[in-house]
């Protein structure tokens, strides 16, 4: 099942476009998409039930965030053996680093980036979002609470990232429009393997990411039992699980993103964000 936010109404994706969710339950669920998490297990059975030859189609222009409105976003730093190598750190072993990117950067798959002053930089992540309360899951079980899964885009501004007498990572992924997801939520029952997944970042049709989930150094199913075992995981959380190599910080020389640059964001199986990089007044 794919899901999309439609010009802010909640879409059941099927062959033939879009049902528009409010108006084919006859209300018996909610326009919001941001809604719908809390009552995910009883939606997808609604969703089944659904023809998959109906809807009317749906514009890229219309999409936004499959989830909208996060009350947690985490972000996983130095998931994967080859970026933690190019960024000069360690690999983790026992904790993964662990960040959020505060919700108003959150933002649907096809928008402009006002780039802030400083070295903003890419990084390709698969994201998930959280279907079911995780409090405590253990990791053969991580899968249950996962409503699906969605292409994210962690742009992360170098200067702030790093300044100071710690690195400290919220603030410098933060900025709006840091925070592109989309273009839609697949659920994890369409993989054939949804722990392998490939990865492909583009700047102005120059791959410079490409990777594979099964590189990850904290799988999926090993992120939310580590994750819920500090916090309780929320309907409609979203999780950026991390980059593998080819950031521009770790390139030589350095490379950041100018006004004019397009960034493409790639996950096989899910789908496509374009990011076009814009100047303004921040
Ligand atoms: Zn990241």
């Amino acid at each position: 099942m794919r899901i999309a936010n439609v010009s802010g109404r909640l879409t059941l994706l099927t062959d033939a476009g879009g049902i528009d969710v409010e108006r084919g339950s006859e209300g018996g669920f909610a326009a919001d998409t941001a809604a719908i998490y809390e009552r995910w297990a009883e939606f997808r059975t609604w969703a089944d039930g659904q023809p998959t030859d109906a809807g009317t189609p749906v514009a890229d222009e219309q999409l936004g965030a499959p989830s909208p409105a996060p009350r947690q976003v985490f972000a996983i730093g130095l998931n994967y053996a080859d970026h933690s190598a190019e960024s000069g750190f360690a690999v983790p072993d026992t904790t993964p680093p662990t960040f959020t990117k505060f919700p108003t950067c959150i933002t649907g798959p096809y928008t402009d980036l006002v780039l802030p002053e400083g070295d903003v930089d890419w990084e390709v992540e698969l994201v998930a979002v959280i279907g079911v309360r995780a409090e405590r899951v253990p990791a053969a079980k991580a899968w249950d609470h996962i409503a699906g899964l969605t292409v994210g885009q962690d742009f992360s501004e170098r200067v702030i990232q790093l300044a100071g007498p710690a690195p400290q990572f919220s603030l410098g992924k933060s900025y709006p429009g840091f925070g592109p997801t989309g273009p839609w939520l697949v659920t994890p029952d369409e993989f054939d393997n949804r722990d392998d997944l490939t990865l492909t970042c583009s700047v102005n049709d120059e791959v410079v990411q490409h990777g594979r989930t099964t590189q990850m150094i904290f799988p999926m199913s090993e992120l939310i039992e580590r994750l819920s075992a500090v916090c309780p995981l929320l309907p409609g959380d979203v999780i950026f699980t991390g980059t593998p190599a080819g950031v521009g910080m770790g390139r030589e020389p350095q490379r950041f993103l100018n006004v004019g640059d397009v960034v493409v964001t790639e996950i096989s199986g899910i789908g496509t964000l374009r990011t076009r990089c814009v100047a303004g007044s921040r």
